[in-house]
């Protein structure tokens, strides 16, 4: 079974591109999505949460991602803080998750399976996979889509992206890179074309 991994700064276009592999019969997890199932539902993480933030982010069972958002994304030194309290606590556990649907692909004789992970390089998830996709944009038209998609200022966004790593390193461990400085027309099309060149590639040994 090939497993890619599809990575990109916020704002590059990473999820519109989730949204196309999918279109065209990909089967492909997306991190931030499986992060938000498990803290909905898993109740040995939502209890961690609350011991780490307090009452305030659980509400009727279910996280309150406004509220948790709030606590860790901005400049501070606590934000800085309760990001990586946040992380420390989630990632595993996402990781596991995907694991083991991995694994349950694998066994049912699925050819290719994708992974989406906005922090793919910087948690040094790179080595598990097949190859890796990355989307890529200019930084001011990243900063733009997002300001417009989430209506966060210019100042936090600029400060999510400071967070992540630079589009320069990422562009030397991917395998792929799909830019997407243009009309979702274009992206449509290199998407199209990526896919079909890593479905050409072959399997390597990663397990
Ligand atoms: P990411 O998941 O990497 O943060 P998204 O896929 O959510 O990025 O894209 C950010 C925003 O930009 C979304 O509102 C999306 O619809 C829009 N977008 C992405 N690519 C393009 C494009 N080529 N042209 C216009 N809008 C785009």
């Amino acid at each position: 079974m090939k497993v890619i991994g599809i990575t990109g700064g916020i704002g590059s276009g990473k999820s519109t591109v989730v949204g196309m592999l999918r279109a065209l019969g990909w089967i492909v997890y997306s991190s931030d999505e499986t992060a938000k199932l498990l803290m909905d539902t898993d109740p040995t993480l939502q209890a961690e949460l609350l011991e780490a933030f307090g009452p305030d982010v659980i509400r009727d069972g279910r996280v309150e991602r406004a509220v948790l958002a709030a606590r860790v994304f901005g400049p501070g030194e606590q934000q800085k803080h309760d990001l990586a309290t946040l992380n420390r606590l989630v990632h595993p556990r996402v990781i596991q998750h995907h694991l083991d649907l991995l694994e349950q692909h694998d066994a049912e004789g699925t050819e290719l399976v994708a992974i989406e992970s906005a922090l793919l390089f910087e948690v040094g998830l790179e080595d598990g996979f097949d190859y890796v996709i990355l989307v890529d944009a200019d930084p001011e038209i990243r900063i733009q889509r997002v300001m417009e998609r989430s209506g966060l200022t210019r100042e936090h966004v600029e400060a999510r992206m400071r967070e992540q790593m630079s589009p320069e390193e990422k562009r030397g461990l991917a395998d792929f890179v799909i830019e997407n400085n243009g009309t979702l027309e274009q992206l449509q099309r290199a998407t199209e074309a990526i896919a079909s060149i890593v479905a050409l590639m072959p399997e390597l040994d990663v397990s």
